[in-house]
C-alpha cells in the first residue's frame, strides 16, 4: 500500500455547538484529506478554559458523526496536553527565548504604538531586558526577530508578516494561567504529524506565529490552506458570539449540501434528496483546490 502522505485536522473549540461557520472548516479539512486517502484527526481545544462550554466537545462529536464526518483514531483533548505545553516553553526557556512579562492590559494599552493586522496590541517591548524593580512576572512571552516569515497559503497565496515589527513579542503562558492557542496548537499539529493545515481564514494571521514557533522548536512546517469564513448578512462571522444557529438543528443534508456549495463544489441536482453519505462520496470525488472560491470572507446562504 501506498504510505500515506496526508494528515489533516479539525481542532474545534468546544465554546458551543457546530454552526455553519465551523461546519465549512470541518467539511473542507475532511475532503481535502480523504480526496487524497489521507487521514483525518480530531483535536478538542479546550486550553481556553473560561470560555468552553461543558459538553460542547460531546456535542460535536455527535454532529461530526451525523454528517459522516468519521475522525481516525482517538480523540485528542488539549486540556489533557498540558505537561507537552510546558516541556515546550521550557525548551524555549533554556534556550533563552522566552520571558517573564509583567506588564497589564492596560500598561500595554497605554505604551503600544501598533496593532497587529488581527486588531491586537503589538507589544512593545517593555520586559525584554528584565523586570523593573518590584515587579513580579505574570505571563510568559516568546522573543521575535525582525524579519519577514514568509509561508504560500494553498488558497490564498504568498504570505508574509514580520512578527517583531506587527505583533512583537508574543505570549505563551498566560496571566491567568491558561496556555496560549500559538503554543499548544504548534505543539499538537507537531505532535499529531499533521501535513495539511485547512481551516478558516480567519486563523490565516496567526499563521506566521506559529511557522516562527515551530521553526524555534525544531518542528516540521505542515502546509495550510485557508478556506473562506462565513459571515452573517451583517459581514460578521459566524460564531457564538453573533449568535449563528446550531447545525444539529437543520436537516442533515442540505446543510451539508449548504457547506459543499459554499466551498464551490455543489452538489448536481440528481443529488438532491441524496443521504448525506452519497453527498460525501461524491463530493471526495470532485474535490478539487481550485474550485475553492478564494475570498476571505464570504456571506453564508441565507437560512443556514
Ligand atoms: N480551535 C480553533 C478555533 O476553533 C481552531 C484552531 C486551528 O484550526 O488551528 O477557532
Amino acid at each position: 500500500a501506498p504510505a500515506i502522505t496526508t494528515v489533516g485536522r479539525f481542532a474545534p473549540s468546544p465554546t458551543g455547538p457546530l454552526h455553519f461557520g465551523s461546519l465549512v472548516a470541518a467539511v473542507g479539512s475532511w475532503l481535502d484529506a480523504r480526496s487524497a486517502g489521507g487521514r483525518w484527526l480530531l483535536r478538542i481545544e479546550d486550553v481556553d478554559t473560561p470560555r468552553i462550554v461543558p459538553g460542547a466537545d460531546r456535542a460535536i462529536m455527535d454532529d461530526l458523526v451525523r454528517f459522516g464526518l468519521e475522525w481516525d483514531g482517538e480523540v485528542v483533548w488539549q486540556s489533557q496536553r498540558f505537561d507537552r505545553y510546558a516541556d515546550a516553553l521550557e525548551r524555549l526557556r533554556a534556550a533563552g527565548l522566552v520571558y517573564g512579562c509583567a506588564c497589564s492590559r492596560k500598561e500595554i494599552a497605554d505604551s503600544s504604538l501598533t496593532r497587529a493586522r488581527d486588531g491586537g496590541l503589538r507589544y512593545p517591548g517593555t520586559c525584554r531586558d528584565g523586570l523593573a524593580a518590584g515587579r513580579v512576572a505574570r505571563a510568559w512571552r516568546v522573543r521575535t526577530m525582525p524579519g519577514q516569515v514568509r509561508f504560500d497559503d494553498g488558497l490564498q497565496g504568498e504570505q508574509s508578516e514580520d512578527i517583531e515589527a506587527e505583533v512583537g513579542d508574543f505570549v505563551l503562558l498566560r496571566a491567568d494561567g491558561v496556555w496560549a492557542y500559538q503554543l499548544a496548537v504548534v505543539v499538537d499539529d507537531a505532535e499529531q504529524g499533521i501535513s495539511d493545515i485547512v481551516r478558516g481564514a480567519d486563523l490565516l494571521d496567526s499563521t506566521p506565529r506559529q511557522i516562527y514557533l515551530q521553526r524555534l522548536l525544531g518542528y516540521p512546517q505542515p502546509r495550510y490552506l485557508h478556506l473562506p469564513v462565513a459571515t452573517n448578512l451583517a459581514g460578521e462571522k459566524l460564531s457564538k458570539q453573533t449568535l449563528a444557529r446550531a447545525v444539529a438543528g437543520q436537516p442533515t443534508a442540505a446543510a451539508l449540501g449548504a457547506a459543499l456549495a459554499f466551498l464551490g463544489h455543489a452538489p448536481p441536482r440528481d443529488l438532491d434528496g441524496a443521504p448525506v453519505a452519497a453527498l460525501l462520496d461524491w463530493a471526495c470525488g470532485a474535490w478539487r483546490r481550485d474550485r475553492l472560491p478564494g475570498a476571505r470572507v464570504i456571506q453564508a446562504p441565507i437560512g443556514v
